[in-house]
């Protein structure tokens, strides 16, 4: 049975999370809504608009079903003139950035990857992933799949592995290893989304978020300054 499988890195070191000014300038927007997830999008793959608000439909369904709201921010890549600067800081696990690439020509490999995300092992968190939209066209053409269905699945295992800070794939469900043909051309809902207790684990990530920009902040407020 032919099969796909996501393939992820692992950066070793720290990734930066939020400077306190940055963290502090945000808070009031983060803190009114624990279970926000933002996506900055760098669309260097030229998705048509059409077809990623419809990737980003189904990325953002996936995470209503675990309690989590996304929210895309569009930013500028080279060689385009719209889309937002996205110049401060991210807040791991609470800020995400997407890059969808087109570079690695189908292979006639058995097992593709469509993604990647980089997660640090001690933080446990990370906020950088990439999806390939070359090995998603061609599965999806391979499987008469929607592209954007797809791509939009391809996302949120990534953002899953970001939100829960780890690599691992367990057996089922939409974070597992290798998706086969036959699961992409079928409707069971089960295979496209996180279990209990997956979800519960990503919320504890964005309230633990919002608590540190919340420290962040009765720090900055309350520590002397000298004169
Ligand atoms: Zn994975």
């Amino acid at each position: 049975m032919k099969a796909v499988m996501f393939f992820m890195s692992i950066l070793a070191g720290t990734l930066a999370g939020a400077s306190d000014l940055s963290a502090e300038s945000r808070s009031a927007k983060v803190e009114g809504a624990p279970a926000l997830v933002v996506v900055r999008t760098y669309n260097y793959a030229a998705v048509s608009a059409e077809r990623l608000a419809a990737a980003k439909s189904e990325a953002g369904q996936i995470f209503t079903r675990a309690g989590i709201s996304l929210e895309w921010i569009s930013c500028r890549v080279p060689g385009a003139d719209d889309g937002a600067a996205c110049t401060e800081p991210l807040l791991a696990g609470r800020e995400l950035m997407l890059r969808l690439v087109d570079r690695t020509p189908a292979t006639g490999e058995r097992i593709v990857a469509l993604g990647e995300s980089m997660v640090d092992r001690e933080q446990r968190g990370g906020v950088l992933m990439t999806v390939d939209l070359c090995p998603v066209r061609a599965v999806a053409g391979r499987t008469s799949t929607s592209l954007p269905t797809l791509l939009g699945r391809a996302v949120a295992h990534e953002i899953g592995h970001l939100l829960l800070g780890s690599t691992a794939h367990p057996r089922a469900g939409l974070m597992r290893a290798l998706w086969s043909h036959d699961e992409l051309r079928g409707l069971k809902p089960a295979d496209w989304g996180f279990s209990a207790r997956e979800a519960e684990r990503m919320r504890q990530t964005t309230v633990r978020a919002v608590a540190y920009v919340a420290s962040a902040r009765h720090a900055a407020s309350t520590t002397p300054v000298a004169p």
